[in-house]
Protein backbone atom coordinates (compact mmCIF):
# COMPACT_ATOMS: atom_id res chain seq x y z
CA UNK A 1 0.00 0.00 0.00
CA UNK A 2 1.44 3.31 -0.57
CA UNK A 3 1.44 6.18 1.87
CA UNK A 4 1.07 9.25 -0.82
CA UNK A 5 2.57 11.66 1.65
CA UNK A 6 5.61 10.03 1.20
CA UNK A 7 5.65 10.80 -2.58
CA UNK A 8 7.81 13.21 -3.85
CA UNK A 9 7.48 14.08 -8.43
CA UNK A 10 10.97 11.65 -8.69
CA UNK A 11 8.99 8.79 -6.76
CA UNK A 12 5.33 9.31 -8.34
CA UNK A 13 6.73 9.47 -11.90
CA UNK A 14 8.73 6.22 -11.42
CA UNK A 15 5.25 4.82 -9.81
CA UNK A 16 3.66 5.84 -12.93
CA UNK A 17 6.55 5.01 -15.43
CA UNK A 18 6.74 1.26 -13.64
CA UNK A 19 3.06 1.01 -14.50
CA UNK A 20 2.71 0.09 -10.67
CA UNK A 21 0.19 2.64 -10.66
CA UNK A 22 -2.35 4.62 -12.52
CA UNK A 23 -2.25 8.33 -13.20
CA UNK A 24 -5.98 8.24 -12.80
CA UNK A 25 -5.79 6.35 -9.68
CA UNK A 26 -2.90 8.90 -8.27
CA UNK A 27 -5.19 11.75 -9.41
CA UNK A 28 -8.59 10.42 -7.39
CA UNK A 29 -5.95 9.87 -4.11
CA UNK A 30 -5.11 13.45 -4.20
CA UNK A 31 -8.32 15.28 -4.86
CA UNK A 32 -10.38 13.12 -2.32
CA UNK A 33 -7.51 14.37 0.20
CA UNK A 34 -7.25 17.80 -1.11
CA UNK A 35 -11.60 17.61 -0.48
CA UNK A 36 -11.45 16.32 3.21
CA UNK A 37 -8.40 18.82 3.96
CA UNK A 38 -9.30 21.77 2.33
CA UNK A 39 -12.25 21.90 5.30
CA UNK A 40 -9.90 22.49 7.40
CA UNK A 41 -7.12 24.38 5.93
CA UNK A 42 -8.53 26.63 3.31
CA UNK A 43 -5.98 26.35 1.01
CA UNK A 44 -8.02 25.96 -2.29
CA UNK A 45 -9.78 28.71 -3.46
CA UNK A 46 -11.01 26.47 -6.27
CA UNK A 47 -10.45 22.87 -6.81
CA UNK A 48 -10.82 21.36 -10.55
CA UNK A 49 -11.06 17.18 -10.18
CA UNK A 50 -12.97 17.06 -13.62
CA UNK A 51 -10.12 18.66 -15.01
CA UNK A 52 -7.72 16.43 -12.90
CA UNK A 53 -9.64 13.11 -14.21
CA UNK A 54 -9.05 14.08 -17.71
CA UNK A 55 -5.70 15.30 -17.47
CA UNK A 56 -5.03 11.94 -16.13
CA UNK A 57 -6.76 9.81 -18.73
CA UNK A 58 -4.98 11.29 -21.22
CA UNK A 59 -1.52 10.91 -19.77
CA UNK A 60 -3.09 7.06 -18.87
CA UNK A 61 -3.17 6.99 -22.51
CA UNK A 62 -0.22 8.36 -23.48
CA UNK A 63 1.76 5.42 -20.97
CA UNK A 64 -0.21 2.46 -22.68
CA UNK A 65 0.66 3.82 -26.05
CA UNK A 66 4.47 3.54 -25.01
CA UNK A 67 5.00 7.06 -24.74
CA UNK A 68 8.15 8.92 -22.93
CA UNK A 69 6.77 11.43 -20.26
CA UNK A 70 8.43 14.54 -18.72
CA UNK A 71 9.27 13.94 -15.41
CA UNK A 72 6.21 15.96 -14.66
CA UNK A 73 3.37 13.92 -16.20
CA UNK A 74 1.02 12.74 -14.04
CA UNK A 75 2.23 14.63 -11.23
CA UNK A 76 -0.47 16.15 -8.89
CA UNK A 77 0.31 20.14 -9.05
CA UNK A 78 -1.50 23.22 -7.31
CA UNK A 79 -1.28 26.62 -9.03
CA UNK A 80 -1.77 30.13 -6.91
CA UNK A 81 -4.53 31.66 -8.16
CA UNK A 82 -2.59 34.67 -9.46
CA UNK A 83 -1.98 32.75 -12.32
CA UNK A 84 -4.44 32.92 -15.20
CA UNK A 85 -6.01 29.45 -15.92
CA UNK A 86 -8.16 29.50 -19.50
CA UNK A 87 -11.63 28.08 -18.53
CA UNK A 88 -10.89 28.44 -14.92
CA UNK A 89 -11.83 30.75 -12.55
CA UNK A 90 -8.90 33.48 -11.41
CA UNK A 91 -9.65 35.80 -8.26
CA UNK A 92 -6.81 36.95 -7.51
CA UNK A 93 -8.16 35.99 -3.65
CA UNK A 94 -10.16 39.21 -4.89
CA UNK A 95 -13.64 39.93 -4.42
CA UNK A 96 -13.07 42.17 -7.25
CA UNK A 97 -12.09 38.90 -9.54
CA UNK A 98 -14.55 36.87 -7.59
CA UNK A 99 -15.98 36.06 -10.87
CA UNK A 100 -13.49 36.28 -13.71
CA UNK A 101 -12.70 33.54 -16.30
CA UNK A 102 -9.59 34.49 -18.50
CA UNK A 103 -9.58 33.75 -21.98
CA UNK A 104 -6.06 31.97 -21.94
CA UNK A 105 -3.54 30.48 -20.23
CA UNK A 106 -0.61 32.35 -18.12
CA UNK A 107 3.22 31.35 -19.63
CA UNK A 108 3.86 28.78 -16.93
CA UNK A 109 0.51 27.47 -16.94
CA UNK A 110 0.72 25.97 -20.55
CA UNK A 111 4.13 24.98 -19.79
CA UNK A 112 2.76 22.78 -16.88
CA UNK A 113 -0.18 21.73 -19.21
CA UNK A 114 2.39 20.92 -21.96
CA UNK A 115 4.24 18.82 -19.34
CA UNK A 116 1.08 16.59 -18.57
CA UNK A 117 0.71 17.64 -14.89
CA UNK A 118 -2.51 17.33 -13.35
CA UNK A 119 -4.30 20.59 -12.19
CA UNK A 120 -5.77 19.73 -8.82
CA UNK A 121 -7.51 23.07 -8.11
CA UNK A 122 -6.54 27.11 -7.29
CA UNK A 123 -4.87 27.86 -4.12
CA UNK A 124 -5.35 30.56 -1.82
CA UNK A 125 -3.14 33.78 -1.22
CA UNK A 126 -3.26 36.81 0.46
CA UNK A 127 -5.29 39.04 -2.34
CA UNK A 128 -3.36 40.13 -5.06
CA UNK A 129 0.05 39.04 -3.12
CA UNK A 130 -0.22 41.36 -0.53
CA UNK A 131 0.87 39.98 2.58
CA UNK A 132 3.37 37.56 4.65
CA UNK A 133 0.63 35.16 6.23
CA UNK A 134 -2.40 34.74 4.29
CA UNK A 135 -4.77 36.22 6.43
CA UNK A 136 -5.41 39.24 3.58
CA UNK A 137 -7.18 36.70 0.94
CA UNK A 138 -10.40 37.72 0.51
CA UNK A 139 -11.97 34.05 1.26
CA UNK A 140 -10.62 33.91 4.52
CA UNK A 141 -7.16 32.74 5.48
CA UNK A 142 -5.42 29.32 4.83
CA UNK A 143 -3.64 26.92 7.98
CA UNK A 144 -0.80 26.01 8.72
CA UNK A 145 -0.77 21.90 8.86
CA UNK A 146 2.36 22.06 11.10
CA UNK A 147 -0.06 23.75 13.93
CA UNK A 148 -3.63 25.00 12.77
CA UNK A 149 -3.85 27.71 14.91
CA UNK A 150 -0.81 29.33 12.66
CA UNK A 151 -0.13 31.15 9.40
CA UNK A 152 1.53 29.27 6.66
CA UNK A 153 3.08 32.08 5.83
CA UNK A 154 1.90 34.39 2.84
CA UNK A 155 1.22 35.52 0.12
CA UNK A 156 1.70 31.97 -1.16
CA UNK A 157 -0.13 30.62 1.91
CA UNK A 158 -2.53 27.90 0.26
CA UNK A 159 0.66 26.68 -2.07
CA UNK A 160 2.41 25.77 1.30
CA UNK A 161 -0.06 24.64 3.33
CA UNK A 162 -1.71 22.56 0.29
CA UNK A 163 2.04 20.78 -0.53
CA UNK A 164 2.49 20.41 3.44
CA UNK A 165 -0.27 18.48 4.04
CA UNK A 166 -0.07 16.16 0.43
CA UNK A 167 -2.80 17.82 -1.61
CA UNK A 168 -0.69 17.71 -4.68
CA UNK A 169 3.36 17.11 -5.36
CA UNK A 170 4.34 20.71 -6.39
CA UNK A 171 2.80 24.19 -6.18
CA UNK A 172 3.49 27.30 -8.04
CA UNK A 173 3.62 30.44 -6.06
CA UNK A 174 5.00 34.07 -6.93
CA UNK A 175 8.00 35.69 -5.13
CA UNK A 176 7.58 39.39 -5.08
CA UNK A 177 9.24 40.11 -1.26
CA UNK A 178 8.94 36.52 -0.15
CA UNK A 179 5.76 35.23 -0.87
CA UNK A 180 6.82 31.55 -2.55
CA UNK A 181 9.79 31.42 0.22
CA UNK A 182 8.59 32.25 3.44
CA UNK A 183 5.65 30.05 3.66
CA UNK A 184 7.95 27.71 2.40
CA UNK A 185 9.55 27.78 5.36
CA UNK A 186 6.44 28.10 7.51
CA UNK A 187 5.50 24.93 5.67
CA UNK A 188 8.80 22.75 5.67
CA UNK A 189 9.14 22.75 1.97
CA UNK A 190 11.45 23.89 -0.40
CA UNK A 191 10.51 27.23 -1.86
CA UNK A 192 12.67 29.36 -5.16
CA UNK A 193 12.54 32.62 -6.06
CA UNK A 194 14.02 32.77 -9.31
CA UNK A 195 16.66 35.62 -10.63
CA UNK A 196 14.30 38.16 -12.34
CA UNK A 197 13.17 37.30 -15.67
CA UNK A 198 14.12 33.28 -15.33
CA UNK A 199 10.85 31.95 -15.47
CA UNK A 200 7.59 34.05 -17.46
CA UNK A 201 5.46 36.60 -15.92
CA UNK A 202 3.41 36.39 -18.42
CA UNK A 203 -0.74 36.13 -17.47
CA UNK A 204 0.24 35.90 -13.95
CA UNK A 205 -1.53 38.78 -12.76
CA UNK A 206 0.86 41.97 -11.85
CA UNK A 207 1.68 42.98 -8.46
CA UNK A 208 4.95 44.72 -8.64
CA UNK A 209 6.08 44.41 -12.12
CA UNK A 210 10.38 45.06 -11.44
CA UNK A 211 9.85 42.73 -8.31
CA UNK A 212 7.56 39.79 -9.31
CA UNK A 213 9.47 36.60 -9.93
CA UNK A 214 7.60 33.37 -10.59
CA UNK A 215 8.61 30.63 -8.13
CA UNK A 216 7.38 26.94 -6.91
CA UNK A 217 7.27 24.97 -4.26
CA UNK A 218 8.15 21.29 -3.69
CA UNK A 219 8.61 18.85 -0.89
CA UNK A 220 12.33 18.10 -1.85
CA UNK A 221 15.62 20.61 -3.63
CA UNK A 222 15.61 17.60 -6.43
CA UNK A 223 11.75 18.15 -7.46
CA UNK A 224 12.64 21.43 -7.30
CA UNK A 225 14.91 21.67 -9.98
CA UNK A 226 12.62 19.46 -12.11
CA UNK A 227 9.86 22.08 -11.85
CA UNK A 228 12.39 24.75 -13.15
CA UNK A 229 13.29 22.62 -15.49
CA UNK A 230 10.06 22.93 -17.28
CA UNK A 231 9.02 26.76 -16.17
CA UNK A 232 12.39 28.41 -16.94
CA UNK A 233 13.21 29.88 -20.64
CA UNK A 234 12.07 33.18 -23.20
CA UNK A 235 8.96 34.24 -23.65
CA UNK A 236 7.95 36.41 -26.40
CA UNK A 237 5.12 37.46 -24.29
CA UNK A 238 7.20 38.62 -21.55
CA UNK A 239 9.72 41.46 -22.64
CA UNK A 240 11.67 41.32 -19.45
CA UNK A 241 11.74 37.55 -19.70
CA UNK A 242 15.76 36.72 -19.90
CA UNK A 243 17.52 34.72 -23.02
CA UNK A 244 19.70 33.26 -20.86
CA UNK A 245 20.29 29.41 -21.81
CA UNK A 246 18.17 27.37 -19.43
CA UNK A 247 20.82 24.28 -18.39
CA UNK A 248 19.37 21.03 -16.85
CA UNK A 249 18.54 22.40 -13.55
CA UNK A 250 19.51 19.12 -11.89
CA UNK A 251 22.94 18.72 -13.44
CA UNK A 252 24.79 19.67 -9.96
CA UNK A 253 23.02 17.61 -7.87
CA UNK A 254 24.93 14.91 -6.20
CA UNK A 255 28.30 16.83 -6.51
CA UNK A 256 28.28 17.83 -3.18
CA UNK A 257 29.62 21.22 -1.87
CA UNK A 258 33.47 20.37 -1.27
CA UNK A 259 35.24 23.84 -1.83
CA UNK A 260 32.52 25.94 -2.23
CA UNK A 261 32.40 29.22 -0.06
CA UNK A 262 29.90 30.53 1.73
CA UNK A 263 29.27 33.74 2.87
CA UNK A 264 26.81 34.65 6.46
CA UNK A 265 26.00 38.09 5.77
CA UNK A 266 26.43 39.65 9.60
CA UNK A 267 23.45 42.11 9.33
CA UNK A 268 20.92 39.20 9.18
CA UNK A 269 22.34 37.65 12.32
CA UNK A 270 22.34 40.44 13.97
CA UNK A 271 19.01 40.92 15.57
CA UNK A 272 17.88 37.46 14.55
CA UNK A 273 15.91 35.88 17.30
CA UNK A 274 18.81 33.62 18.91
CA UNK A 275 17.02 30.09 18.66
CA UNK A 276 17.01 30.51 14.82
CA UNK A 277 20.25 31.97 14.65
CA UNK A 278 21.33 28.68 16.23
CA UNK A 279 19.27 26.53 13.53
CA UNK A 280 20.61 28.58 10.73
CA UNK A 281 24.43 28.61 12.09
CA UNK A 282 24.22 25.23 12.84
CA UNK A 283 22.82 24.32 8.93
CA UNK A 284 26.29 26.33 7.83
CA UNK A 285 28.28 24.23 10.35
CA UNK A 286 26.47 21.14 8.98
CA UNK A 287 27.41 22.55 5.11
CA UNK A 288 30.95 23.79 6.27
CA UNK A 289 31.36 19.58 7.73
CA UNK A 290 30.56 18.35 4.08
CA UNK A 291 33.79 20.61 2.51
CA UNK A 292 32.29 24.13 2.05
CA UNK A 293 34.41 27.05 3.18
CA UNK A 294 32.14 29.35 5.45
CA UNK A 295 33.17 33.21 5.84
CA UNK A 296 31.30 36.50 7.06
CA UNK A 297 30.64 39.07 4.92
CA UNK A 298 28.89 41.98 4.80
CA UNK A 299 25.88 43.31 2.90
CA UNK A 300 25.63 46.91 4.52
CA UNK A 301 22.72 48.81 2.95
CA UNK A 302 20.55 45.72 4.11
CA UNK A 303 18.84 47.85 6.71
CA UNK A 304 17.11 50.04 4.13
CA UNK A 305 15.60 46.85 2.42
CA UNK A 306 12.17 46.98 3.93
CA UNK A 307 12.03 50.92 3.63
CA UNK A 308 12.99 50.59 -0.26
CA UNK A 309 10.50 47.89 -0.64
CA UNK A 310 7.94 49.38 0.63
CA UNK A 311 8.09 52.56 -1.78
CA UNK A 312 8.52 50.48 -4.82
CA UNK A 313 6.64 48.00 -4.78
CA UNK A 314 3.28 49.81 -3.39
CA UNK A 315 4.26 52.50 -6.32
CA UNK A 316 4.25 49.41 -9.09
CA UNK A 317 1.07 48.29 -7.07
CA UNK A 318 -0.87 51.68 -7.68
CA UNK A 319 0.15 51.33 -11.53
CA UNK A 320 -0.88 47.48 -11.64
CA UNK A 321 -4.37 47.97 -9.73
CA UNK A 322 -5.33 50.76 -11.98
CA UNK A 323 -7.02 48.65 -14.45
CA UNK A 324 -9.36 46.85 -12.14
CA UNK A 325 -11.65 50.12 -12.46
CA UNK A 326 -14.85 47.93 -12.48
CA UNK A 327 -15.24 48.65 -16.47
CA UNK A 328 -12.91 46.25 -17.82
CA UNK A 329 -12.16 43.62 -15.46
CA UNK A 330 -14.46 41.96 -12.25
CA UNK A 331 -16.50 43.98 -9.48
CA UNK A 332 -16.17 47.49 -8.93
CA UNK A 333 -13.57 49.17 -6.75
CA UNK A 334 -15.36 49.46 -3.53
CA UNK A 335 -14.47 45.51 -3.25
CA UNK A 336 -10.68 45.99 -2.57
CA UNK A 337 -9.86 44.81 0.79
CA UNK A 338 -7.79 47.00 2.85
CA UNK A 339 -4.21 46.42 2.44
CA UNK A 340 -4.61 46.14 -1.46
CA UNK A 341 -6.61 50.20 -0.70
CA UNK A 342 -3.74 51.16 1.40
CA UNK A 343 -0.90 50.26 -1.14
CA UNK A 344 -2.56 52.03 -3.49
CA UNK A 345 -2.81 55.01 -1.78
CA UNK A 346 1.22 54.72 -0.71
CA UNK A 347 1.81 54.14 -4.13
CA UNK A 348 0.01 56.97 -6.00
CA UNK A 349 1.76 59.09 -2.99
CA UNK A 350 4.87 58.05 -3.48
CA UNK A 351 4.69 58.36 -7.52
CA UNK A 352 2.98 61.81 -7.50
CA UNK A 353 4.49 64.62 -8.53
CA UNK A 354 6.50 67.02 -6.14
CA UNK A 355 7.11 63.33 -4.16
CA UNK A 356 8.48 61.01 -6.86
CA UNK A 357 12.00 62.61 -6.66
CA UNK A 358 11.72 62.55 -2.53
CA UNK A 359 10.49 58.51 -2.27
CA UNK A 360 9.95 56.79 -5.66
CA UNK A 361 13.40 57.67 -7.13
CA UNK A 362 15.55 57.77 -4.48
CA UNK A 363 14.40 54.32 -3.17
CA UNK A 364 15.46 53.04 -6.71
CA UNK A 365 18.94 54.34 -6.01
CA UNK A 366 18.78 52.13 -2.71
CA UNK A 367 18.12 49.81 -4.41
CA UNK A 368 20.84 49.92 -6.71
CA UNK A 369 23.13 50.29 -3.81
CA UNK A 370 21.52 47.03 -2.55
CA UNK A 371 22.06 44.99 -5.53
CA UNK A 372 25.78 46.44 -5.59
CA UNK A 373 26.38 45.18 -2.01
CA UNK A 374 25.71 41.33 -3.53
CA UNK A 375 27.54 42.18 -6.79
CA UNK A 376 30.54 43.11 -4.13
CA UNK A 377 29.97 39.72 -2.13
CA UNK A 378 29.73 37.05 -4.31
CA UNK A 379 33.23 38.54 -6.08
CA UNK A 380 34.39 36.74 -2.88
CA UNK A 381 31.89 33.65 -2.31
CA UNK A 382 29.97 31.89 -4.32
CA UNK A 383 26.46 31.94 -2.23
CA UNK A 384 24.97 32.88 1.02
CA UNK A 385 23.19 31.61 3.71
CA UNK A 386 20.56 33.38 5.78
CA UNK A 387 17.27 32.88 7.95
CA UNK A 388 13.97 33.34 5.64
CA UNK A 389 11.92 34.65 8.66
CA UNK A 390 12.55 36.79 11.61
CA UNK A 391 10.14 34.65 13.41
CA UNK A 392 8.47 31.35 13.69
CA UNK A 393 5.14 30.72 12.14
CA UNK A 394 2.64 32.99 14.03
CA UNK A 395 -0.73 32.85 15.26
CA UNK A 396 -3.59 33.75 12.75
CA UNK A 397 -4.80 36.67 13.98
CA UNK A 398 -1.71 37.97 15.92
CA UNK A 399 -0.79 40.97 13.18
CA UNK A 400 -3.41 41.49 11.30
CA UNK A 401 -4.38 45.08 12.87
CA UNK A 402 -0.71 46.05 12.79
CA UNK A 403 0.48 46.33 9.02
CA UNK A 404 4.04 47.50 9.98
CA UNK A 405 4.85 44.21 11.94
CA UNK A 406 3.23 42.35 8.82
CA UNK A 407 5.72 43.94 6.74
CA UNK A 408 8.80 43.34 9.07
CA UNK A 409 8.12 39.52 8.52
CA UNK A 410 9.56 40.41 5.08
CA UNK A 411 12.76 41.79 6.82
CA UNK A 412 15.10 39.21 5.18
CA UNK A 413 13.65 38.01 1.93
CA UNK A 414 12.98 41.74 -0.06
CA UNK A 415 16.52 42.47 -0.90
CA UNK A 416 16.72 39.41 -2.98
CA UNK A 417 13.70 41.01 -4.54
CA UNK A 418 15.33 44.55 -5.20
CA UNK A 419 18.46 43.00 -6.53
CA UNK A 420 17.02 40.72 -8.78
CA UNK A 421 19.07 37.56 -8.08
CA UNK A 422 17.61 34.22 -7.04
CA UNK A 423 17.09 32.63 -3.81
CA UNK A 424 16.26 29.00 -2.52
CA UNK A 425 14.78 28.26 1.10
CA UNK A 426 15.14 24.87 2.22
CA UNK A 427 13.87 23.40 5.68
CA UNK A 428 16.45 23.15 7.82
CA UNK A 429 14.98 22.52 11.41
CA UNK A 430 11.99 22.74 13.85
CA UNK A 431 11.78 24.88 17.24
CA UNK A 432 9.17 24.17 19.13
CA UNK A 433 7.72 21.30 16.76
CA UNK A 434 7.56 24.48 14.21
CA UNK A 435 9.43 24.74 10.97
CA UNK A 436 12.56 26.64 10.33
CA UNK A 437 14.11 27.85 6.64
CA UNK A 438 16.90 28.98 5.60
CA UNK A 439 18.21 30.95 2.16
CA UNK A 440 20.70 29.95 -0.05
CA UNK A 441 21.22 32.91 -1.98
CA UNK A 442 23.03 33.12 -5.26
CA UNK A 443 24.46 35.58 -7.74
CA UNK A 444 22.30 35.97 -11.44
CA UNK A 445 21.15 33.09 -12.96
CA UNK A 446 22.81 30.41 -10.33
CA UNK A 447 20.01 28.72 -9.49
CA UNK A 448 21.79 25.10 -10.57
CA UNK A 449 24.09 25.98 -7.63
CA UNK A 450 21.19 26.64 -5.05
CA UNK A 451 20.21 23.58 -6.16
CA UNK A 452 23.48 21.57 -5.74
CA UNK A 453 24.06 23.23 -2.45
CA UNK A 454 20.44 22.81 -0.84
CA UNK A 455 20.56 19.18 -2.00
CA UNK A 456 23.98 18.16 -0.54
CA UNK A 457 22.36 20.28 3.23
CA UNK A 458 18.93 18.13 2.78
CA UNK A 459 20.48 14.32 1.78
CA UNK A 460 22.66 15.49 5.44
CA UNK A 461 19.21 16.51 7.73
CA UNK A 462 16.30 15.16 5.91
CA UNK A 463 13.96 17.74 7.24
CA UNK A 464 11.38 17.05 4.82
CA UNK A 465 10.63 13.68 5.86
CA UNK A 466 8.77 15.44 9.33
CA UNK A 467 5.32 15.37 8.02
CA UNK A 468 2.65 17.32 9.55
CA UNK A 469 0.05 15.31 12.04
CA UNK A 470 -3.48 16.34 10.10
N1 LIG B 1 5.04 40.00 2.13
C1 LIG B 1 5.44 40.83 1.03
C2 LIG B 1 4.39 41.88 0.76
O1 LIG B 1 3.40 41.87 1.41
C3 LIG B 1 5.75 40.00 -0.18
C4 LIG B 1 4.61 39.63 -1.03
C5 LIG B 1 4.95 38.84 -2.24
O2 LIG B 1 6.09 38.39 -2.42
N2 LIG B 1 3.97 38.71 -3.12
O3 LIG B 1 4.57 42.72 -0.08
Amino acid sequence: MIDITDLTIESASNLLSKKQMKAEELAKLFLARAEVLNKKLNCFITLTPDIAIDQAKRVDDFIAQGQKLNDLAGIPIALKDLFSTKGIKTTAASKVLENYVPVYDATVVSKLKDANTIFIGKTNHDAWGHGGSGENSDFGPSVNPYDQKRVPGGSSSGSAAALAATTCIAATGTDTGGSSRLPAAFCNVVGLKPTYGRVSRYGVIAMASSLDSIGHMTKTVYDNAVVLNVTAGHDEFDATSSAEKVPDYTDGIGRGVSGLKIGLPKEYFEKLDAKIKKVILDAAKKLESLGAKVTEVDLPNTQYGVATYYIIQPSEVSSNLARYDGVRFGNFRDSFGSEAKRRIILGTFTLSSGYYDAYYLKAMKVRRLIREDYLKAFKNVDCLICPVSPTLPFKIGEKVDDPLAMYLADIYTVNANLAGIPALAVPCGFIDDLPVGMQIVGPDFSEKLLYQIGYAYEQETKWYQQKPKI
